[in-house]
């Protein structure tokens, strides 16, 4: 026998058919009928009706989402003013070295570095 369209039942006791015994959305639609699709277990809505996550909403969850969103935390916000400080700091430091450097250089107590 050739399949067609009408005639192939493999996968039909999964199919959303009219007898399809699972739960359906059963939102109004813009038709005015009621909404055939499937429907999520946590709402009773189908993925068109259910509408959209809203997001975190306790500090919990954001820090959550947050924590997973990070690959290695180098670019975090504490890391970077961290480094800035750091530079901050070290810049007169390692300038303050060059002249103490060249000091002893011109006094003849240190070799010539370059
Ligand atoms: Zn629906």
């Amino acid at each position: 026998m050739r399949l067609t369209k009408d005639n192939v039942t493999i996968g039909i006791h999964t199919r959303f058919g009219p007898n399809w015994p699972g739960i359906r959305c059963l939102a109004k639609t813009r038709r005015g009928t009621k909404c055939q699709r499937a429907a999520y277990k946590h709402n009773g809505r189908c993925g068109l009706h259910g509408g959209l996550s809203t997001g975190a909403r306790t500090s919990e969850g954001l820090q959550r989402i947050s924590a997973a969103n990070i690959k290695h935390g180098r670019q975090t916000k504490d890391k970077l003013a961290a480094q800035r400080h750091a530079a901050k700091v070290g810049r007169p430091v390692l300038g303050e070295l060059k002249r103490l450097e060249r000091q002893l250089e011109d006094a003849g107590l240190m070799p010539d570095g370059d």
